[in-house]
Parts: C-alpha cells; sequence; structure tokens
C-alpha cells in the first residue's frame, strides 16, 4: 500500500463512487441479499478497501471523512434491507426447477347448475328435449290460458311480481299484463303455440315469488314436464316418475300419486318417492319412527292430466289428444336427493365460497 497522502475531498469522491456503483448493483437484482451485503459491504469490498486509505489523509482533514463513511454505509444497509426476503432475485436466469407448482384456486359449477344437467341428461334418455320459454312474460300464459281467469283465487298462491308495462297495452286480451313467471307452466301453452304435436318438453328455469323466509327464495328454480299425444294415460306418467326417481335417486325407489287438485290438470295429483332412509316402512332398523318422512313417504312435487281447457288453449283438439304435466323445484328436488338438510335455503344464493365449495 502507497504511504503517500491523499486529499480528503479526493478520498470522498471516490467514497461516492463506489456507493453509486453499490446501488445500482442493488437495484439491478441478479444475486440475493445475502450475496450482494457480502460484496458490498464485506472485507473485500470496495467500500472496506477505500476506508482502510483514511490513515493516508492528513490528519487535520480525516475528522471529514468518518461521517461520509457512516452515511454511505447506512444508505446501503437500507437499499439492502429493502430486498432482503427469501424470494429468488428479479429479471435473473435463476430456475429451481424443483420447487412445487403453484395450483391456481380451481372452481366448479353451482349446485343448482349441476342438478339442472342431471335432470336434462335423465329425460333426454326417454326422448324429452329441454326447451326455454321466457321468464318475463304475458299474465296470460302462467295463469289465464292454464284455466286460472283473472281474479280467480287460486292465483293467491303463487305470490306473483307483477312489473309496469312500458307504454299501453294494445287490443290483445292476452298480452296486457306482464308478471316475472311464478312457476315454469307458463311454457305449457307457448309450447303447444308451435304447433308441433307430440310434445315431448323439459322446461327448466327460473321462476319468481313474493317469498323470502329460511325455506323460500324469492328466484327459485323449477323443472316442467309436459309430454302431449295420443292416447297419454296416467299409466304414461307413472312410468316417467318411476325412470326418474330411480335414475335421479336410485334404484330402490318408487314413487306413489296422492289425490290433489290444481286447476290446469284434471286429474291431479301430489307425486311423493318413499323414503330413503327407512325405504318407505316409516320405521327405521331398531324400531324407531324414521324422522326424515311421513310414515314412509317424501313429498316431490305436482302433477296432473293436462286439464282440456289448457288443451283448448294451447290449440290441440282434447277430443284427440290427451297429456301429462309435472313441475317441480330444482333446489328441494337436489337436496332430497343429497339428504342435505339445509337449515337456511337461502344460502345457496348467499354465493360465500366456504359454503358452495361443500358441494
Ligand atoms: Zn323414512
Amino acid at each position: 500500500m502507497s504511504d503517500e497522502l491523499i486529499a480528503a475531498s479526493n478520498l470522498i469522491s471516490l467514497l461516492i463512487e463506489a456507493q453509486e456503483d453499490a446501488l445500482a448493483t442493488i437495484k439491478a437484482g441478479n444475486k440475493p441479499e445475502s450475496e450482494l451485503r457480502l460484496q458490498l459491504l464485506g472485507a473485500k469490498s470496495e467500500l472496506t478497501r477505500l476506508t482502510r486509505q483514511i490513515g493516508r489523509v492528513p490528519k487535520e482533514e480525516r475528522q471529514k471523512i468518518g461521517p461520509v463513511v457512516t452515511e454511505i454505509k447506512r444508505s446501503i444497509e437500507d437499499a439492502l434491507n429493502a430486498i432482503a426476503t427469501d424470494a429468488p432475485p428479479k429479471n435473473s436466469d435463476w430456475v429451481d426447477v424443483t420447487t412445487p407448482g403453484i395450483r391456481p384456486p380451481e372452481g366448479h359449477l353451482h349446485i343448482v347448475s349441476q342438478a339442472i344437467m342431471e335432470v336434462t341428461r335423465i329425460f333426454e334418455r326417454i326422448g324429452f328435449t329441454r326447451v326455454r320459454h321466457p321468464e318475463v312474460d304475458w299474465d296470460w300464459y302462467p295463469f289465464e290460458s292454464l284455466n286460472m281467469p283473472a281474479h280467480h283465487p287460486a292465483r293467491d298462491e303463487w305470490e306473483t311480481f307483477f312489473l309496469e308495462y312500458p307504454g299501453k297495452p294494445g287490443k290483445d286480451p292476452h298480452k296486457q299484463k306482464i308478471v316475472l313467471t311464478p312457476h315454469t307452466s307458463n311454457g305449457q301453452v307457448r309450447e303447444m303455440e308451435k304447433g308441433k304435436l307430440p310434445i315431448r318438453m323439459i322446461n327448466i328455469a327460473k321462476c319468481y315469488r313474493r317469498q323470502i323466509d329460511v325455506s323460500h327464495t324469492p328466484m327459485f328454480h323449477q323443472f316442467e314436464g309436459l309430454y302431449i299425444d295420443k292416447d297419454v294415460s296416467i299409466g304414461h306418467l307413472k312410468g316417467v316418475f318411476d325412470h326418474f326417481v330411480k335414475q335421479f335417486f336410485g334404484p330402490n325407489r318408487e314413487t306413489r300419486l296422492r289425490p290433489f287438485h290444481f286447476q290446469f290438470t284434471e286429474p291431479s295429483f301430489e307425486v311423493d318417492i318413499n323414503c330413503g332412509i327407512c325405504l318407505g316402512t316409516g320405521n327405521l332398523a331398531n324400531g324407531s319412527p324414521c324422522k326424515l318422512c311421513k310414515a314412509g313417504w317424501l313429498e316431490l312435487g305436482g302433477s296432473g292430466m293436462v286439464h282440456p281447457v289448457v288443451l283448448r288453449n294451447g290449440g290441440i283438439d282434447p277430443d284427440i289428444y290427451s297429456g301429462f304435466a309435472f313441475g317441480w323445484g330444482i333446489e328441494r328436488t337436489y337436496m332430497m336427493k343429497s339428504g342435505t338438510k339445509l337449515d337456511d335455503i337461502r344460502l345457496l344464493y348467499s354465493n360465500d365460497v366456504r359454503f358452495l365449495e361443500q358441494f
């Protein structure tokens, strides 16, 4: 090492140059922080080499240098601390091929969509075709065409949303009021109006009713079946239901028909399915009564033979053709299948991933 004296100002210039180089090296980000620390502040670093030169500065000037060195070291320390993480350096060619990949979160179809697809497939196998009809419709289709004239008390059950008609309604008596369809049965006369027979439709759509509590949501889904041809009987209806429940719920499930009343079917039935827990006996193996069902049966939904008035409203001669229809809730049917007991059905539409990812 030379013993020649050097001016303090020269050494300070060299120190500042070294600081700039060090900060640029850190910024380039090509090396991990620990390696940079050794390179820039270690015993073999340029900074350390320069600080050893302080002894060559004339004694009276040395005091100027101390604070500069302190400041430079602090700025380099700060820059190193700022990049101190375990992450690999940026912009480098460094690749650790043994690092496990990061799997992006994977979604799935909503359980209602899954149920709709499954129901559709089961009916398609026996010749039904899925169709779509309006969810916002003239009052005529869900009510009047189905044998429920204005002011008929049977309408009360449907808790319907009526919409403002934009502008003035025309003269057509079937196009006066607009509703959010409270059931998928609005598709019955619409399907008949297409004028093609026989009809084997499955109409799955959203329905709307003014109800919200733990067992009702203002929007829900129904599937509606309609079969119209010559000589269609209750035997066909029973056969289709048996096919559906065996496919959807399992081979040892059966249906029964209970007489009921609907305005748009005659005769009308409620369809029951035997309980999956006690298999229709009403009792468990240990003799205690089954808590899931009523005496071995659970209610699935409504059905019946299409009323002659409805056929006529759809332009079909009831003396030649007959048919059956049924309309069941998707949510309810799916819950019965999976055995899911929901304390609050509104969870289905709360978009809470913690709930949805269970299915
Ligand atoms: Zn039971």
